[in-house]
């Protein structure tokens, strides 16, 4: 499958969500938020494109992401997968490159050039250009960063409702108009989305740089000091110095991290430049590693599948979490059932024909209270 993240999650989610549903009741599982971390360029919007299986995102060596990007997935029931941003409301993008222009238009090329090609009358692009003019002043016109969310969200029937977060790089050095301060500000910005305990980290620093320097792993140890929800990947292993190997930072004898490490291998910038899709960029990570002996014994450490799998044994265990609240809350919607099924007496059985939660669905609820690990176990075996 093109889309690695939530799997095998997937099946279970729907599961639950329609039991919920059938009972009256929306969002039932709150999957946690998944941010990224890590300096400018270290390859986290590449990450994050990988795990979604979609070409949309910004990347590039310059700074890309001048604004936390709030990527919201949706499941839907058709087959219809596009984007819709919260400032084009009734928009939808249907064509994923698109979806980075727009992103572009907006967090990198500034005011001047968004203008372009603007339909006099179009109040909806008015509007944006206006709302991109009080960023640009609040950001600085050059390359400046703003905390001021973009967010977007993806509807696909292939994904989990889950939280993604592309944040702005930690940068050291202001270029353009950038205050003095800007690392000082970034850190904040970024701080603000990790230090929620609910959010998962993934920390990202390039095989070609020291992690012993990792903006990342630090950044991240300060919000997760005990490192319950922090993974760390090592990006860029293909252009590491010839002779070096990343072995010993996945193996964790570097920095040693709770939750580990996955290597992976993004598309580089000539890549993007051919716009070679990710389906290829995967197929061509995994021939990396396979043919290089150093990694051999580490399958479990490479590759963005790898990195799937992981954030969807989170997200199980998340949910083994919040279980046991879920149950209390079906048995006590199942005895407002069974009390509204009693003061019906003797005309229950036209009801049942109007409602459908009497029957098949009372014994559904049944069994996933009477056997507390059935789900569980199944979702554990199909990982
Ligand atoms: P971000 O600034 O952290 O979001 O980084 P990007 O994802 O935009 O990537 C920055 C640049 O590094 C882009 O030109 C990518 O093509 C390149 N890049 C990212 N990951 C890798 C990788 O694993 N290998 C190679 N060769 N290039 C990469
Ligand atoms: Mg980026």
């Amino acid at each position: 499958s093109t889309v690695p993240l939530g799997g095998s999650v997937i099946p279970i989610v729907n599961k639950l969500q329609d039991i919920f549903a059938q009972l009256g009741s929306q969002s039932a599982i709150e999957l946690p938020q998944v941010a990224v971390v890590g300096s400018q360029s270290s390859g986290k919007s590449s990450v994050l494109e990988a795990l979604v299986g979609r070409d949309f995102l910004p990347r590039g060596n310059d700074i890309c992401t001048r604004r936390p990007l709030v990527l919201q997935l949706l499941q839907t029931k058709t087959d219809e997968e596009y984007g819709e941003f919260l400032h084009l409301p009734g928009k939808r993008f249907y064509d994923f490159s698109e979806i980075r222009r727009e992103i572009q238009s907006d967090l990198f090329l500034g005011i001047s050039r968004a203008t372009d090609g603007i339909e006099v009358g179009d109040i909806d692009i008015l509007g944006k250009v206006l709302d991109m003019a009080q960023t640009d002043k609040e950001a600085g016109e050059n390359r400046g960063v703003s905390d001021k969310q973009i967010r977007l969200k993806i509807f696909s029937p292939h994904v989990l409702d889950i939280t993604l977060v592309d944040l702005p790089g930690i940068t050291k050095v202001p270029v353009g108009e950038q205050p003095v301060d800007i690392e000082a500000r970034i850190r904040t910005m970024i701080m603000s989305y990790i230090k929620q305990p609910s959010c998962l980290i993934i920390a990202v620093t390039p095989a070609n740089s020291d992690l012993a320097n990792s903006d990342a792993l630090q950044i991240a140890g300060i919000a997760d000091p005990d490192g319950y929800r922090t993974i760390g990947v090592i990006s860029k292993l293909d252009i590491m110095d010839r002779g070096t190997d990343a072995r010993n930072l996945l193996l964790g004898k570097v920095i040693p991290l709770r939750l580990g490490y996955v290597g992976v291998v993004n598309r580089s910038q000539e890549d993007i430049i051919l716009n070679r899709s990710i389906k290829d960029a995967l197929l061509a990570e995994e021939k990396f590693f396979r043919s290089r002996p150093v990694y051999n014994g580490l399958a479990d450490r490479c590759g963005v599948p790898q990195l799937a799998k992981k954030l969807n044994q989170i997200l199980v265990q998340h949910i083994k979490a919040i279980l046991p609240g879920l149950k209390s809350r079906i048995s006590t919607a199942l005895v407002s059932v069974a009390k509204e099924h009693a003061s019906y007496g003797e005309i229950t059985e036209s009801k049942a024909h109007l409602t459908p939660l009497y029957r098949t669905d009372v014994y559904l609820i049944f069994v996933l209270i009477t056997c507390p690990n059935f789900v569980i176990c199944r979702l554990v075996r199909e990982l």
